[in-house]
């Protein structure tokens, strides 16, 4: 295919700004639509992580670039911002070697890391310490500090923007990152570290540490000179991490799992309506945190609502990731689509009745890549397992409701409360289903749209903390209270005599 790289090349590793090969175990990685190895690498061993942290934690401590004044760390984040920008097109290409997805969704993927670093890099050189009112002889003052050495763990599903929002802020608060990429998809995460180099992010200051997250990520997690963790993927991985932050009162973020609910009334903009829950389900073949999987359609317009999504299901275009009108590619392993198939049994076992898909697509095109057909399934209830557990994957569970009591308390009925989706023309109707949904992002008749500028996160299982918006940058920082003495008087005790 002409586009895989450096097959005859180990691909090297960040160990504290020494790029080398890791020591951990060799592997290859694959392109998910034909299963042919993309690259080689040897992951990263426990020494590795080991030297990462000490270098990270060295770098951060006579590197300077904690002392740099905002604007200074800014101006390296531009240009990191423009390099990404200046490659954007090779990067977009691997990143769809790396990970499969179209290459109109990489191409958006590396746009989004782009405005990442513009944007964080905006909040560092405008970020306001702030004067607080005083109650006494006293100047008081609330200021921020960098961490320290601080991890990103990622997953596979979006690389390249899901390691910039958390690299930016981290960089832009001062501290040292080290990354854990997930082993299948280290591509992205490697060419970050080595653009934020160019740009002028000291040596040492980055690591980026590919490997299995059971051994590479939890000795991260729990090295005591590593202050804070940004982790973004499933939810027991999460809670595993959380106890792990608990025990060192370490601060976490968790940016986890979904089963989003999407309700579509009969006063919806059907045409709108039909696209947009597609959309939800559909891009990233429902490899998203935030994938609507969970439909809630109005009784009155469920038989018509649900031909239209099924013919809808059907046409999507399935298959070459390189190709610019696919707008389905395969999923991500094999293993991974093993499992979504494993659901769409369990689904149909608990008495569900495929509408589209469920089934691998048939032809020459698809034998080797790991493709899996649009996924509609009826006749559940919300309470059964197909309608509760995420199954990260193009599979939709469809269900009609009767009155608005009982759709809310169905949507809400989930250990999930990442996203949501609401499809109607009826703007009272809206605001109430908009604020009654308990979820951390609401869609009205729009889907899976975003804003670097608004804090992104889920409530209960679906995570912890947020990420985006101006002030997530604070969550790399520590505040600091500081109170200056204008006293032309000692302290009281000054009169008492002393020993
Ligand atoms: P995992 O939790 O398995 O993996 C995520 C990352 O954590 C990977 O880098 C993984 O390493 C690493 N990891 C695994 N075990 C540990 C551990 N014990 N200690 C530290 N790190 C570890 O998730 P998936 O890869 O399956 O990703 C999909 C999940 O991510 C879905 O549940 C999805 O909903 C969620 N997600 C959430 C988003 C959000 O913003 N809310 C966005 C995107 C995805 P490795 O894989 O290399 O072993």
């Amino acid at each position: 295919m002409g586009t895989i790289v450096n097959l005859d090349q180990v691909q090297a590793i960040c160990v504290a700004g020494n790029w080398r090969q890791g020591g951990g175990d060799r592997y290859a990685t694959l392109y998910p639509a034909t299963g042919e190895a993309v690259t080689h690498l040897h992951a990263a061993s426990l020494a590795d992580v080991e030297e990462a942290i000490q270098g990270a934690d060295r770098a951060f401590r006579t590197s300077g670039w904690a002392q740099r004044k905002p604007h200074e760390r800014a101006a390296v984040l531009y240009r990191v911002a423009q390099l990404i920008r200046e490659r954007s097109e090779e990067l977009a290409q691997l990143q769809r070697l790396d990970n499969g997805k179209p290459i109109t969704e990489t191409r958006n993927l590396v746009a989004s890391a782009a405005g990442t670093f513009q944007f964080f890099a905006a909040a560092c050189e405008t970020l306001e310490e702030t004067i607080t009112p005083t109650r006494g002889d006293h100047l008081s003052m609330s200021v921020y500090e960098p961490m320290g050495v601080v991890a990103a763990i990622t997953p596979w599903n979006s690389p390249i923007a899901s390691e910039a929002q958390k690299m930016a802020p981290a960089l832009a608060a001062g501290n040292a990152v080290v990354v854990k990429p997930a082993e299948v998809t280290p591509l992205l995460a490697l060419e970050l570290a080595k653009i934020c180099e160019q740009a002028g992010v000291p040596r040492g200051l980055i690591s980026v540490l590919p490997g299995k997250g059971s051994v590479i990520g939890d000795a991260i997690t729990l090295h005591p000179l590593v202050r804070r963790v940004s982790f973004t993927g499933g939810t027991t991985t999460g809670k595993h991490i959380a106890h792990i932050a608990a025990d060192k009162m370490m601060p976490v973020s968790l940016e986890l799992g979904g089963k989003s609910p999407t309700m579509v009334f009969d006063d919806a903009d059907i045409d709108h309506a039909v696209a947009g829950v597609l959309y939800g389900i559909f891009s990233s073949s429902g490899e998203s945190c935030i994938a609507g999987s969970r439909l809630f359609v109005a009784h009155g317009i469920y038989d018509s609502f649900m031909e239209r999504l099924a013919t809808g299901a059907a046409r999507l275009r399935v298959g070459d990731p390189a190709d610019d009108k696919t707008q389905m590619g395969p999923l991500i392993t094999a293993r991974h689509r093993e499992t979504i198939e494993s659901y769409v049994a369990l689904g149909v076992e608990e008495g569900g009745r495929l509408r589209t898909g469920g089934m691998r697509p048939q032809g020459a095109a698809y034998e080797r890549g790991n493709y899996y057909l649009p996924t509609i399934i009826e006749g559940v209830n919300n309470g059964q397992r197909i309608c509760q557990e995420e199954i990260f994957g193009p599979v939709l569970v469809a269900m009609p409701f009767d009155n608005e009591a009982d759709l809310i308390a169905q949507a809400n009925d989930s250990v999930y409360a990442l996203a949501a989706g609401i499809w109607t023309r009826d703007y009272k109707k809206a605001w109430r289903f908009g604020r009654a949904v308990q979820a951390g992002n609401v869609w009205i008749n729009t889907y899976k749209q975003f804003s670097i500028a608004t804090p992104f996160g889920g409530w209960r299982d679906s995570g912890l903390g947020r990420e985006k918006g101006r002030l997530g940058i604070l969550q790399y920082m520590e505040q600091k209270a500081m109170y200056w003495g204008m006293n032309e008087l000692p302290l009281p005790w000054a009169g008492v005599e002393m020993m």
